[in-house]
């Protein structure tokens, strides 16, 4: 049974010895792009590559600002601030992420809180955040404060697990009862879209990651995506040391970060979007064809949620124990098939133990049970 299944994997991915989980895939303007950089000596954060990638993710989110960053770890920390997250305050998430969502929310000496996720979507629940702010939080003149820790809670930054949509309108009309700012956590979801709109588009912000192993990439880049103009100027400055713009004077008016994508990346970039559509229809077909097959097979495939257009990032199967996840990793990784478990929890790794959650059965569940398999555009 599991030969079946690595057979059939390595049939989606001839003529490779070994299938990894998501390369990368260059077919278009890259080397051309890349080429104008050098020619032009352009290749540090100033230049027409930069502002062309914010305008093509502008173009394909309907977001109204777009500001490119280094990676997605470091545009989940900027949009932090840009909503004004400081010391001691508390950001709810998702135990089930990976480790980006809950650093960032660290790197501002704040507090994250874990709720739990829906078994459909596997991304945040938003009975299980609402559950949580009803017995917990308090509005103090419209200020949202933990009764129990008597911290303010400072945003909520839901993740659209695997680049399937979570239930992201419902979370912000939860969040907006409380005035809680949410901030998506869209770094696996570009190409995906939620009630036809894209994802990252529902809250105050959302980010996009284009590291080496997401749907395109830039080698290492990342977006911030709002419709709100003084949260994009906000970005734009921290993100630029925050220099106060001027010819020749240096003066800072704050203490900003280095944070801009460079213009070599964001050449990538611009190639790589030109090919998104493609690449969207391609993943979408593959995760049709493997949906086939485990229903053949038995095994539950998880499919795009309810009202969602999903980019199917990383391929995703539920064993229905541990034990014969296990027997599956340990087999298909012995056989030139890459296939992993998803990430432990945040609440159980050392620097988030002590951290507030909810119930976490879903998480639970899934994070024993799911498996990533080879999901990488497939070249015909
Ligand atoms: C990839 C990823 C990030 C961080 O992106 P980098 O570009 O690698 O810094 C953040 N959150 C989630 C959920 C991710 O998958």
């Amino acid at each position: 049974m599991f030969k079946d299944i690595t057979d059939f994997i390595k049939q989606q991915f001839p003529n490779q010895d070994f299938i990894p989980l998501h390369e990368p895939r260059f077919i278009g303007n890259e080397k051309k792009y890349l080429n104008d950089c050098i020619d032009s000596t352009y290749v540090s954060y100033v230049g027409e590559y930069v502002t062309k990638f914010e305008q093509q993710i502008i173009d394909y989110t309907g977001a109204k600002y777009a500001k490119a960053t280094v990676n997605g770890t470091t545009a989940l920390h900027i949009a932090l601030i840009a909503v004004g997250v400081d010391v001691d305050d508390e950001v709810i998430t998702q135990s089930l992420t990976f480790v980006a969502t809950a650093n960032a929310i660290a790197y501002q000496k704040a507090h994250p809180v874990f709720v739990d996720v829906d078994r459909d979507t596997m991304g945040m629940s938003p009975s299980s955040l609402r559950d949580f702010l009803s017995a917990h939080v308090e509005l103090k003149n419209n200020i949202p404060y933990n009764k129990t820790t008597n911290r303010k809670i400072a945003a909520c930054v839901p993740m659209h697990t695997f680049g399937h949509p979570c239930k992201i309108d419902e979370i912000v009309t939860i969040c907006n009862k409380y005035n809680i700012p949410v901030i998506e956590d869209a770094a696996e979801s570009l190409g995906s879209f939620y009630k036809d709109q894209h994802t990252g588009t529902y809250g105050k912000i959302g980010i996009l990651s284009f590291n080496g192993n997401k749907t395109i990439t830039c080698g290492g880049g990342g977006m911030v995506i709002t419709d709100d103009k003084n949260l994009s100027d906000k970005i734009t400055h921290l993100t630029t040391t925050a220099k106060i713009p001027h010819k020749w004077e240096y003066e800072h008016d704050e203490i900003g970060y280095n944070y801009r994508l460079t213009n070599v990346s964001a050449a990538l970039g611009c190639a790589q979007m030109e090919s998104l559509s493609d690449f969207i229809k391609n993943k979408r077909e593959l995760a049709a064809i493997y949906h086939d097959f485990f229903q053949q097979k038995n095994i539950e495939f998880i499919n795009e949620p309810l009202n969602s257009q999903s980019n199917y990032w990383l391929n995703t199967i539920l064993f229905k124990d541990g034990t014969e996840r296990d027997e599956f990793l340990d087999f298909s990784n012995s056989n030139g098939v890459m296939a992993r478990p998803i990430w432990k929890l945040m609440n159980t790794l050392n620097m988030f133990k002590a951290c507030q959650t909810t119930d976490l059965t879903n998480s639970i569940y899934l994070s024993e049970r799911l498996v990533n398999i080879p999901s990488s555009i497939r070249i015909k």
